[in-house]
């Protein structure tokens, strides 16, 4: 079943008001093991793609990532904002002239966390976003025709796992790994920040398909 891009307006507030309640633990996470901004470049993207959102919603899927893309480029800064941007500009490269359902929506996001991986020469295990979204990437590719609420469900799970599992990894990317050693003990402030996203996104998801 195709789905609706006007949904994007209702998912970027969510993302947004999430990130905000959350903003002090973020912040406290990317000061023990990084420079303490992670929290600050999101929002300032995210404030962004709140004007903008009205605008967002009106357009097609390929387009609508293709514009949150460039916005998180060019607003978010930092290592975390061309990661993003990446994520977005491949996703619509992705789904360009398809009709989104779940399937393509599976296949866009494969493909944007590919991308990032080779943008930031990451890999799994490293201590970034990635150990949050390479899985949740694996795991929509592998259950695209299964039922939605049960998808949404483990999605989370998975995401809430993976993020706490990048406590008990070295940083061997981005400014963590510059502590080497000391990186061990903190959760990677990305892959926080990546796992309240698709929890809220989820959330969001789930409680329009009761609806
Ligand atoms: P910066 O590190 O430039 O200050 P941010 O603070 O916005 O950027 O984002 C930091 C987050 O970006 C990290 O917590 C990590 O999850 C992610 N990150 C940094 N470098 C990489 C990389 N090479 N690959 C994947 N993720 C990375
Ligand atoms: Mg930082």
């Amino acid at each position: 079943m195709a789905i609706s891009p006007r949904i994007l307006g209702e998912l970027i507030h969510t993302v947004n008001q999430t990130i905000e309640q959350a903003a002090d633990e973020v912040a406290e996470l990317d000061r023990a093991i990084g420079d303490g901004d992670h929290v600050v470049n999101l929002q300032r993207g995210l404030s962004v793609l709140v004007e903008q959102s009205d605008d967002i919603s009106q357009l097609e899927w390929a387009a609508a990532w293709q514009k949150i893309g460039m916005i998180c480029m060019s607003k978010i800064g930092g290592a975390s904002g061309s990661l993003f941007g990446t994520l977005f500009v491949s996703m619509a490269k992705s789904a360009k002239d398809k009709s989104v359902d779940s399937s393509v929506f599976a296949e866009a996001f494969y493909a944007g966390v590919e991308s990032m991986k080779a943008r930031g020469k990451t890999e799994a295990g490293q201590k970034t976003m990635l150990d949050v979204l390479i899985p949740v990437a694996e795991y929509l590719q592998q259950h695209s025709q299964s039922d939605l609420a049960t998808v949404l469900t483990e999605v989370q799970t998975i995401a809430l796992q993976n993020m706490e599992a990048t406590r008990d990894m070295l940083a061997t990317k981005g400014r963590a790994s510059f502590l080497e050693e000391r990186s061990i003990g903190h959760i990677d402030a990305g892959a926080k920040s990546c796992q309240l996203m698709i929890c809220a996104i989820a959330e969001t998801l789930l409680s329009l398909d009761k609806s």
